[in-house]
């Protein structure tokens, strides 16, 4: 099992999250270069890097599974003002250049939001934007999966298709949001089925990342609220399933549940709870005794 969460880039950079992940149980993890809701970013330094390098190596932690987040007010979907358009462009190529020096193999990015054009437009926006960003010898950059807020492209697996379509380049690939498909109407109880709807569509080799989240809403609800695993609509057996799937053994699985009462991180209790194949019928209680 490939399973981590999200965790914080702060003083100590890599090392902190490195460490950070570990205390969860994680084997993986994922980071955002900075807040993510903004472009700020810190120089990285090199002595930090070698020693979490070092420190995953000594604890089994395969850096080809971590993965980096890019910041979500990047928009590659719309060029209305050109300026801003270049703007996430230019700041998606420097974050490539940072996970390269950080020695990460892929970043997740949200493809963008069309804000007044048409689907169409802002999905081959996305891929132009994509094409001039790309490079082989940079990480892979993995598109999520959307929930379809407001006008969220890539909320479907044809929209996904769409942009995979006319980019000119193999090294792009996918992240699958649990919570996201949810909302976007896709029900993961079924989802041997949802493979097969994937493999038909851009199919399944282009998945490099699992997020695994419950969700606060109902099947389509366009939603995006994340919900601790068991707590939600989705439930966790069926969230197992999906951690557990034969077909996606190799991927790595990333918990983006939010704290409990805003203050207390779940995910040691919910990497517990799916090591144990079971859930944790005291979650909340048992998280907020260990962190008071
Ligand atoms: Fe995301
Ligand atoms: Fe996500
Ligand atoms: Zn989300």
């Amino acid at each position: 099992m490939i399973i981590g969460c999200h965790v914080n880039f702060t003083n100590e950079q890599l090392l902190g999250s490195v460490r950070q992940a570990l205390s969860y149980g994680a084997n993986t993890f994922m980071f955002y270069t900075g807040a993510p809701q903004n472009t700020i970013r810190k120089n990285l330094e090199e002595n930090l890097i070698k020693e979490a390098h070092q420190l995953m190596q000594d604890n089994g932690i395969d850096i080809k599974n971590v993965v980096c987040h890019a910041p979500y007010i990047i928009n590659l979907a719309n060029n209305k003002d050109p300026e801003k358009w270049q703007f996430s462009i230019q700041f998606l190529k420097q974050e490539l250049e940072r996970c390269k020096t950080l020695g990460i193999s892929s970043i997740v990015v949200h493809p963008g939001s069309a804000v007044g054009l048409e689907k169409n437009i802002a999905l081959q926006n996305i891929s132009d934007a994509l094409n001039l960003i790309i490079r082989e010898d940079l990480p892979m950059i993995l598109l999520e999966t959307m929930a379809g807020k407001g006008t969220e492209c890539g909320c479907t697996l044809e929209e996904i298709k769409t942009i995979l379509d006319q980019v000119h380049s193999n090294h792009i690939g996918v992240c699958i949001d649990t919570c996201h498909l949810n909302d976007a109407g896709y029900n993961i109880e079924q989802f041997d089925e949802l493979l097969i709807q994937i493999e038909k569509t851009f199919g399944l080799e282009k998945v490099h990342c699992v997020h695994v989240n419950d969700s606060k809403n109902t099947l389509g609800s366009h939603k995006d609220r994340h919900e601790n695993l068991g707590l939600g609509t989705i439930g966790f057996n069926a969230l197992l399933h999906v951690v557990l799937h034969d077909k996606l053994k190799n991927v790595p699985k990333i918990l983006e549940t939010p704290y409990i009462e805003r203050e207390y991180p779940p995910y040691k209790f919910e990497i517990e709870a799916l090591k144990n194949r079971k859930q944790n019928p005291n979650l909340i209680e048992d998280i907020k005794n260990f962190y008071k």
